[in-house]
This record gives C-alpha cells, sequence and structure tokens, in this order.
C-alpha cells in the first residue's frame, strides 16, 4: 500500500504552519473540520504535485482521540494513513488475522473519504489509518 499522508496532532494549526510553509516548502492544498473525529485538520503537500501529504489535526474539543494524544503525549506523529482499495476486504482480511480495525465498517473522513483506523498494538506502536476514495472527493 502506498502512504497517502502523515498525521501529526498539534494544538494550533495556525501556530504549526509557518514552520511546515516556510522552511519545509509545503503548501495548504486542503483545510476541513471532520466532526466524526473532533477535529479540525490542514492538508500539506508539495506546491506541484503534492505527493506524499502531511496532515496537521487540531482537536475542536476537549474530548476525543487526537485531544487525548494531545494530552498524554504532546504534539507529535500521530498516524501514518495508506491508500487502500477495497476498504471492507481489508477490514475482513483484519478480522481474520486477528488483528480487527477499531472500526467494523469505514467511517466518513476528511476530504469526502472512507477511513478506518488499526490499533497501534498490531502495527509496531504506531496507529495505522486505512484511506480510501470516496465517491465526493475533494481535490
Ligand atoms: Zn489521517
Amino acid at each position: 500500500m502506498k502512504v497517502d499522508h502523515v498525521g501529526i496532532a498539534v494544538d494550533s494549526i495556525e501556530a504549526a504552519l509557518p514552520f511546515y510553509r516556510e522552511q519545509l516548502g509545503l503548501v495548504v492544498v486542503h483545510r476541513e473540520d471532520v466532526p466524526s473525529q473532533k477535529v479540525k485538520v490542514a492538508f500539506l503537500g508539495h506546491p506541484k504535485d503534492g505527493g506524499t501529504l502531511i496532515e496537521l489535526l487540531e482537536p475542536t474539543e476537549s474530548e476525543g482521540a487526537v485531544a487525548s494524544f494531545l494530552k498524554n503525549r504532546g504534539p507529535g506523529m500521530h498516524h501514518i494513513a495508506f491508500e487502500t482499495e477495497g476498504m471492507e476486504r481489508a477490514i475482513a482480511r483484519l478480522k481474520a488475522a486477528g488483528k480487527p480495525a477499531l472500526d467494523d465498517k469505514p467511517r466518513p473522513g476528511a476530504r469526502g473519504h472512507k477511513v478506518c483506523f488499526i490499533h497501534p498494538k498490531h502495527a509496531s506502536g504506531v496507529l495505522i489509518e486505512l484511506v480510501e476514495e470516496g465517491r465526493q472527493s475533494s481535490p
């Protein structure tokens, strides 16, 4: 599977952006509130081809997975997301292998995509996100 993006938990997207823009030369390619995950996100990519994206995640509520990640560990790498075709098949395969995804079914994620997460205990300590392009995906 190809890496789609790397998620980084931040206290403030606005405070984090200048480093990625000015020092790494990335541009914001997409911004969105993702109420189902209680975050707002900014996706950053290479100005020409996008490439593998960086997703900055800022909690919008004091509860939620990203908010508790920040409370427990502070800002930092939160997950790696892989492009997935056939999300339902991937979820079934994981379940059959005794490493069930955290979600029984794909759920709505940013950019109109379907997502599901796999617990870090199955992936050497890293939270894994599977991403499948949804129907109403935005550029
Ligand atoms: Zn993500």
